[in-house]
């Protein structure tokens, strides 16, 4: 497609997926983006109120043969597929987190479309919380003494019906944990390690339902995380850092709230996803991608490295 001209004409925009995600944030960050302009989604059997749908990517495109970027929705165990196709037709390619179900698959994405020439958008909603960059500033300035990430939802309360996270490919309390672990390695200034994983695994499950990961950053700074899709009670997405001397810095609420040895520092009210959106326009219009595949690494490395445990059976 080479570049667009961006500047007169919003950019149009399709959907592939239309679950929870769609409807929670990608349609409404899309429409209140005035550079962009959603034009149609396509999903098996989901028809939200108000979004021109389709039953699937080709009828879509028979009818709008104008959208000049697809938004992939999708769960991740399906992403490769759906990408190929999307970058086949030579249009622009943003990759709901995580980017694919495998490594392999996310470098395969990354290469089909720097040969195509589209912009590619593998995104990390979390790295675009509004306490983020201020975190890693502060971390820029110091030597670290340790990092511990609680990262504790119900997966009942978040991901109802969602069944596809606990098959193979879905990766379990990874789903939302490797949010944290966007957020890590935007904010740590050196590549991160897998020491050692416990993957707590429902006996009728395919991926974990509570993970216990020891990681050690190359400058020898150790990172705890300890993620639990079975938490009663006040939910938790937290990341603890502490400096050599003593300094403590939290991130919480998955990155939105921030607090430097005990005082709150305020943060702007800027949404994820309209950040992300903004981002995904930036780079078509500049004819660049992003794709850092380094929290799913981690992920990745975890189940290579990790003990799997029995837990007791999931029941929905
Ligand atoms: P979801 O509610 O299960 O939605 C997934 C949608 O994908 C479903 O509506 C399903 O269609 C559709 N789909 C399945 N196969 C398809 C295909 N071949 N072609 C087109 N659409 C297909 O899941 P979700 O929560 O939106 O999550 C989707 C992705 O977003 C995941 O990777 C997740 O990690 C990420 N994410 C989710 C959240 C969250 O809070 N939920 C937050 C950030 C990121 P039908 O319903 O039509 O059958």
């Amino acid at each position: 497609m080479g570049l667009l001209s961006l500047g007169r004409k919003p950019l149009k925009i399709g959907l592939i997926g239309l679950g929870k995600i769609a409807v929670d944030q990608h349609i409404p960050s899309i429409r209140g983006n005035k550079n962009l302009e959603l034009v149609a989604g396509c999903s098996p059997h989901a028809r939200p109120e108000g979004v021109q749908a389709y039953k699937d990517m080709d009828a879509m495109m028979s009818a709008h043969p104008e959208i000049e970027a697809i938004a992939i929705c999708t769960p991740p165990q399906i992403r490769h597929e759906i990408a190929r196709q999307v970058i086949d037709i030579g249009r622009h390619v943003f990759l709901e987190k995580p980017p694919a179900a495998t490594l392999g698959e996310a470098e395969s994405i990354k290469a089909m479309a720097a040969a195509k020439g589209v912009s590619l958008l593998a995104s990390w909603h979390s790295r675009f919380a509004p306490a983020v960059e201020a975190a890693r500033e502060w971390i820029a300035a110091r030597e670290l003494r340790s990092v511990t990430i609680h990262w504790k939802e119900n997966v009942r309360q978040w991901h109802p019906g969602q069944r596809w996270i606990f098959e193979a490919g879905g990766m379990g309390v990874f789903d939302p944990g490797i949010n944290s672990l966007s957020i890590l390695t935007r904010i740590l200034p050196d590549a991160v390690m897998v020491k050692k994983a416990d993957l707590h695994t429902p006996v009728n499950c395919q991926a974990p339902i509570q993970v216990e990961l020891d990681m050690l950053s190359e400058s020898g700074v150790p990172i705890r995380a300890e993620y639990d899709f079975l938490q009663e009670g006040v939910q938790t997405w937290s990341i603890y850092v502490e400096s050599k001397s003593f300094e403590k810095l939290t991130l919480s609420m998955g990155g939105a709230g921030l607090e430097i040895d005990g005082k709150t520092i305020a943060q702007p009210k800027e949404a994820e996803y309209p950040g992300l959106y903004k981002h995904f326009y930036e780079l078509i219009k500049k004819g660049e991608s992003d794709a850092d595949f380094s929290p799913l690494r981690i992920v990745a490395d975890a189940m290579l490295l990790g003990r799997r445990i029995d837990a007791p059976e999931y029941i929905e």
